[in-house]
């Protein structure tokens, strides 16, 4: 058998100690895979709370954003030993704990890390809701502003305290911290039940069912994120989209009309939360946990 040409030995750099091999490879039009490292390694104090010590689901991109993407939530061949596997309840997920976690996940090119709206520690309990606000075509960011700060009124009425980010895509979350003592179901009922008393009141701007045929100028208000093994993007994720954009923790006074998501990008995120004067929008987000309320009777 005639010898194989010796592969040209492969460019690798180290980052935050780990092993990054060929960190020159295009994962967006102009952005390497180094550039993903060095963007986890600078942003890692912030954005490792809401990723570390949590089930994760990964969108793998090997070829870049505009080859093949692939979710993964189970161990893959020659996988970091930063990246490890787990399962609750037969569903399986993935799991980091730290900068060498999240370098491991540029290194497998997982461009996207969607977690969990609970934790490793106790992942049969909330610690978290997501509402996903879902603008159908021809929703202006005004209209989708609006209707992120309606549902911060009816949660707060609620008792609960909800927080806003951007998604790094067309739609905006409303992320609500809870105390993990519910399980996923009455989660799942309660949220479900919150969105559909919504789409009731205001049927000609929210509708509650994924059917996508009926969204047209109104806005989803996805509340199937939670759910036992259900995922969303987590906070300071890059997306797998044109632009780098990355899901953004955004203060309320900025969630207005003048709001533009897409100014949130690999590229801009470090250097605004490196400045000064940053404050971390979501400072205030475990102190605020509630219990998930109890569903009043209806009399
Ligand atoms: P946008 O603002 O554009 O809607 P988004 O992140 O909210 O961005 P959605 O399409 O609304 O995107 O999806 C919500 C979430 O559903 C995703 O962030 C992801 O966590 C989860 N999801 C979607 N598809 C899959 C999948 N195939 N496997 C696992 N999770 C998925
Ligand atoms: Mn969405
Ligand atoms: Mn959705």
């Amino acid at each position: 058998q005639a010898a194989r040409p010796s592969p040209r030995k492969a460019s690798t750099m180290e980052i935050a100690g780990q092993r990054l091999t060929h960190p020159d490879r295009e994962l967006w039009p102009g952005i390497s895979k180094g550039a993903l490292a060095r963007y986890w390694e600078t942003m890692a104090a912030v954005a490792l709370p809401g990723i570390a010590g949590r089930p994760l689901a990964l969108l793998r991109c090997p070829d870049g954003i505009s080859g093949e993407h692939f979710f993964q939530k189970h161990a893959g061949r020659g996988q970091p030993d930063t990246i490890v596997e787990g399962a609750f309840d037969d569903a399986p997920y993935l799991a980091i704990e730290g900068v060498a976690g999240l370098i491991g996940c540029a290194q497998i090119a997982a461009i996207e890390l969607h977690s969990w709206g609970s934790t490793l520690d106790d992942p049969g309990h909330p610690d978290r809701l997501v509402f996903d606000l879902d603008p159908g075509e021809g929703v202006a960011m005004a209209a989708i502003a609006e209707a992120a700060r309606l549902l911060r009124e009816r949660l707060e009425q609620a008792g609960l305290a909800a927080f806003c980010r951007s998604s790094g895509g067309k739609g905006l979350h409303v992320v609500v911290p809870l105390r993990p003592e519910a399980g996923w179901d009455a989660a799942r009922a309660w949220s479900r039940a919150f969105a559909e008393a919504l789409a009731k009141e205001f049927p000609d701007r929210f509708v509650a069912a994924t059917r996508k045929d009926i969204r047209r100028g109104r806005i989803l208000i996805d509340w199937l994120r939670n759910g036992l093994g259900s995922t969303a993007i987590a906070s300071f994720s890059p997306r797998a989209r044109d632009g780098a954009c990355v899901a953004m923790p955004l203060a309320w006074r900025s969630v207005t009309a003048r709001l533009d998501p897409s100014t949130y990008t690999l590229e801009t995120v470090p250097g605004r939360v490196l400045r000064k004067s940053w404050i971390d929008p979501w400072a205030g987000f475990a102190d605020a946990a509630r219990p998930l309320p109890v569903k009043r009777d209806r009399r």
